[in-house]
């Protein structure tokens, strides 16, 4: 990045960008068979119908953890040979969604550590976020899928209980959904990426905002205006823009709380 483009990113105005409602999101939800995606989704599971499972509330991310390392619930367990639960702050007023461990995460046992991890933290790092303070970052699976395929209905919805669990317990101001799976696994099916990146919606009282996912910019590497990274630029302007306001208002409360 040039000194002008990392100058840029620190030009920050309050985001007016209106909040989208959306359908509040119920217990439970039916999804439909999964489409065929860019990369490959061969797979050796069966793509029908699922239903996210009424799930056990955990009573911290310690025990929701080692549920999770401990879990046999879908066809990812017998392959991996980490559980990628978390990683950054547990009390993080940001909590970002990626779709799968890939290689490296799947030998780490952390998420984000491979070639579009280091592009999501320089993203990050590139408006002043600290990636091992401002934020918290979770998968929508939380077990590699062979081959780095796109991750079946059955696998998501199958893991979306921990995925609901991250964010209760976190329960962050802002989440971030990267790429077509977060987006799809949270706000629901009907939406594009490329519609929908950019833009804030209301879910379940949080603010969130999909954005492209690192391993597409990384395919895409071009900065011209109106490409996915210069657009991406945009997108954590106004995140940041947004997590000061947030911050800011916070501390306006609890200053009145000494009093
Ligand atoms: N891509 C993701 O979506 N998550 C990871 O953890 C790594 C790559």
């Amino acid at each position: 990045m040039t000194d002008k483009e990392q100058m840029s990113l620190f030009d920050l105005t309050p985001s007016e960008v209106p909040l989208i409602e959306l359908p509040r999101a119920e217990g439970s939800v039916d999804v439909a068979p999964a489409k065929k995606t860019a990369r490959s989704t061969k797979n050796t599971s069966p793509t029908h119908a699922a239903t996210v499972p009424v799930h056990e509330q955990f009573d911290s991310l310690d025990a929701l953890r080692e549920a999770a390392c401990n879990c046999q619930k879908c066809p990812l367990a017998p392959t991996r040979t980490n559980v990628v639960v978390e990683r950054g702050d547990r009390s993080a007023k940001i909590l970002i969604i990626g779709e799968a461990p890939g290689e490296q995460e799947d030998l780490s046992g952390l998420p984000f550590v491979g070639k579009s991890g280091q592009l999501l933290d320089k993203i990050l790092e590139s408006v002043g976020f600290d990636t091992t303070k401002d934020v918290y970052i979770c998968n929508t699976v939380k077990c590699r899928p062979p081959n780095n395929r796109v991750p079946t209905e059955v696998e998501t919805t199958t893991c979306k209980p921990y995925l609901l669990e991250q964010i209760r317990l976190v329960d962050p101001k802002i989440i971030l959904l990267t790429g077509a799976t977060s987006l799809k696994s949270i706000l629901g099916e009907k939406l594009g990426i490329t519609k929908v990146r950019g833009k804030w919606y209301e879910w379940e009282g949080r603010l969130v905002m999909p954005i492209f996912h690192p391993s597409y910019l990384l395919r895409n590497q071009s900065r011209e205006q109106g490409s996915p990274k210069w657009l991406t630029w945009q997108d954590v302007k106004a995140i940041k823009a947004k997590y000061l306001e947030i911050i800011s208002t916070d501390s306006v409360v609890d200053d009145d709380e000494e009093f």
